[in-house]
């Protein structure tokens, strides 16, 4: 759908902070997940807020105006969740990447919602904090796109979500009234948690135009290493006895047999050729002792190899693990991958999840590369298609549905951290129920009754036209 968005050349913002031109359009159709798709949508113009009061001011007149809005960060999303489904502006909070405030000593930081992740990391460095949630992507992704998803990484297995971390938000609605929610105070019971409603909303339900994150202090031992075992199962068994057994694990990632094939096909890496856990112990003292507890487990189950690593040596390892979601778009030219998944289920059924992939995989002989962040119990797993053939993508799709099908049956979730977006619409009722969903409608319709924030996603489509 066109709309007519001339109406923001009358607002009071700069000239360079708006465009109709056809490459800013064309930068801003799609995200990461879009353009493997080929699914982008051109928006009818950008704008590039400076302020709070431009965000206010563009979301006040597009709604007066009836033209969809939707929030745009670095565009890595996977979902599609930053497309302009039905055109109209694309707003891009990149140009809001200030740190507002910095208080090391509440360990707390204020950030605006266009800063780069590993750029707060950088900023707080010197005095020994960190932000522990960052996900994979932190160094391309931005902080508002982190919130607006509930983006999460390698280390929530000790440390949780980006919802953990987020103290209070600075946000405009769409009738373009600002709101300020939380406080810095590390614990509230005072009204509606408004920071927990708009941490994951997609930028659905308000633009992010200010956040104040909490921050941890850097442990003085790190460790890391990894662990390869004969078969995916040892592998799978090992993570659930790991976490199950209380040891203390900053990060346990696994990446199955055919994921490290194409690690070192991509990267040269030299990962042996076989289901590998990636592990990172962080402590202020004792980190031998957890070491050892992990490897008792991981011998209960068979560890062929356990080797632990200097700082140098984990950055390679990390980076092999880093790479994996390029190594597996690269492998085969005439395959590409259909939705990234990222099934999140209790640990417990870590290895049941894996197991059925891998036999759906199998059954279908397709190529089903598995890996993730094992120890909240996500798998990030790839249906690799030719899109020259529309029954191996129909297949594909079948396959992929079914692993989503089985991760909520389970008890789990569709999306452990990419978000609804578009591509994952039609399971949220199966997940939630018409209830929920109805009661998310209500929300939705509260806060944007014209529609103006981010149509097209999350509601699957039947629900949506009713929101
Ligand atoms: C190689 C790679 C690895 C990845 N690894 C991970 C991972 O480990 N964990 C993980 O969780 N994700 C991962 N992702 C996905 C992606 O990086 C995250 O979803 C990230 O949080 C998106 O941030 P962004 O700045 O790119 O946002 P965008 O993609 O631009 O936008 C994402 C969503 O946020 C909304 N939005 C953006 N800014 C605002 C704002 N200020 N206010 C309101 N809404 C806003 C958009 O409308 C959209 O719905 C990965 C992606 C890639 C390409």
């Amino acid at each position: 759908m066109s709309a007519d968005p001339s109406f923001l050349s009358a607002l009071d913002i700069g000239d360079n902070q708006l465009s109709f031109g056809d490459s800013d359009r064309e930068n801003h159709a799609g995200d990461w997940g879009a353009e493997s798709r080929g699914t982008g949508v051109l928006p009818d113009a950008v704008v590039w807020p400076e302020s709070v009061r431009d965000v206010s001011r563009v979301l006040e007149a597009a709604t007066e105006q009836g033209i969809p809005v939707t929030p745009y960060a670095a565009g890595t999303g996977l979902e599609g969740n930053a497309v302009p489904a039905r055109g109209g502006i694309s707003m891009d909070l990149t140009r809001m990447d200030s740190v507002i405030e910095y208080r090391p000593d509440d360990f707390q930081i204020t950030v605006g919602p266009g800063i780069i992740g590993s750029a707060v990391e950088e900023y707080v460095a010197s005095e020994g904090l960190f932000f522990p949630p960052l996900p994979s992507s932190g160094d391309i992704s931005t902080i508002g796109g982190m919130i607006a998803t509930d983006a999460s990484g390698m280390q929530t297995v000790k440390y949780g979500e980006v919802a953990d971390w987020v103290l209070g938000l600075k946000a405009v609605l769409a009738d373009g009234s600002v709101i300020s929610t939380g406080s810095r105070a590390v614990k509230t019971s005072s009204g509606y948690n408004l920071t927990e409603l708009l941490v994951g909303s997609e930028g659905t339900l308000g633009v992010v135009t200010e956040a104040t994150l909490k921050l941890a202090g850097r442990p003085e031992q790190i460790r890391g290493g990894r662990a390869t075992f004969d078969s995916l199962d040892e592998a799978t068994g090992a993570v659930f006895d790991a976490v199950r057994s209380g040891v203390d694990l900053a990060r346990i990632e696994l990446i199955d047999g055919l994921s490290a094939r194409m690690a070192n096909r991509y990267l040269d890496s030299g990962l042996p050729d076989a289901p590998t856990t990636f592990v990172e112990f962080h402590a202020n003292h004792g980190v031998e002792r957890e070491i050892e507890f992990c490897r008792s487990v991981f011998e209960a189950h068979n560890v062929k190899r356990f080797e632990i690593t200097d700082s140098e040596g984990m950055a390679d390892l990390w980076e092999a693990r880093k790479e994996l979601a390029y190594a597996v778009q690269s492998y085969d030219p005439d395959l590409q991958p259909i939705h990234p998944g990222d099934v999140t289920v209790p640990i417990s059924d870590y290895p049941e999840i894996i197991a059925y992939t891998k036999e759906l995989a199998d059954e279908h002989g397709l190529l089903v590369p598995c890996f993730g962040h094992a120890g909240d119990g996500n798998v990030h797993y790839t249906v690799l298609v030719d899109f020259d053939d529309p029954a191996h993508v129909e297949l594909g799709e079948e396959v992929y549905g079914k692993i989503v099908h089985r991760a909520i049956e389970l008890g789990g979730t569709a999306t452990g951290e990419h978000g609804i977006g578009q591509g994952k619409r039609e399971y949220l009722i199966e997940e939630h129920g018409e209830a929920s969903v109805k009661a998310m409608g209500a929300i939705k319709r509260a806060l944007d009754p014209a529609g103006t924030l981010n149509p097209g996603k999350i509601f699957p489509e039947r629900v949506d036209r009713r929101v």
